[in-house]
This record gives structure tokens, sequence and C-alpha cells, in this order.
């Protein structure tokens, strides 16, 4: 199974991006190395038609980290958005969105404007579905 390395001031980067704006979703990247290590988070503006339940990352800032890693430098591991007063798991529309097994999800929940929990999903190959993976926050 996958594992997610985050660290916990990595942690508090994205659950403070995620409360700023609050009661929209907020959404950014998971820049990294190797499958699973994260070394930083760009924030991206939300562009869905509908940001309070939606996210949309912005694909220029995609393809913008795409080049970069194809330069050598770290690649997008995956991304996280927020669920304003809703919970830290996949919606419906998440598992629907969901087109590369590769990425993992990072899911916040703020509630009241307070980022809580935070989880990590990768895809489970038999399914297809997004399902929770361990999240470790040591430093490597
Ligand atoms: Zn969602």
């Amino acid at each position: 199974m996958k594992t997610l390395r985050l660290s916990t001031d990595l942690q508090h980067q994205i659950r403070h991006h995620c409360a700023d704006c609050y009661p929209l979703e907020a959404c950014g990247l998971l820049i990294g190395w190797g499958d699973d290590v994260v070394t930083n988070i760009v924030t991206s503006p939300n562009l869905a038609r509908h940001p309070a339940t939606g996210f949309e990352l912005d694909p220029a800032l995609i393809i913008q980290h795409q080049k970069q890693s194809r330069l050598g430098n770290d690649r997008i591991l995956g991304h996280y958005h927020s669920h304003p007063d809703g919970q830290a798991q996949p919606s419906a529309q998440d598992q629907a969105q969901n087109h590369d097994p590769e990425l993992i999800w990072v899911i916040v929940q703020v509630t009241g404007g307070i980022a809580l929990g935070l989880k990590a999903f990768a895809t489970d190959p038999e399914t297809g579905q997004l399902i929770s993976i361990p999240l470790q926050a040591e430093k490597i």
C-alpha cells in the first residue's frame, strides 16, 4: 500500500491555505520525489464554477510543474483540497474526478473556518476508488 510522507510543517501550510479560503474550497499541488515524499506545496487558485462545492486546479500551474520535472526537478505527486463544513473523505464528485490513478489526494476538513482533519488517499488498483492511506509526518 502507498503511504504519504508529509512533514508537520507542510501539513500546517496546507491547513493554513484551506482555512484562508473558507467557506470556499482551497486546492493546490503536492510536489516531491520518489513515490510519496512531499517536499513542497504549491497553492492553486480554485477555478471550479462552484468553488464552494468543488475544486479545479489551475491547468497552467500543472503544466509549469510538469515542465520543471522534465528538467530534473521534483515532480507532482498529487494534490490537496478542502471540504468546507464537510468530512476529510472523498465525495462522490471526487471519486468521479479521479482520472489519474498515480496521484495522491489530500483532503482537509474545514469546520467553521478551522482546518481540522487532514487525510491522504490513493487509488485502489482493484476498484479504482480512492481509499485512505497512511500519512507519515516525520522528516526524511
Ligand atoms: Zn472533494
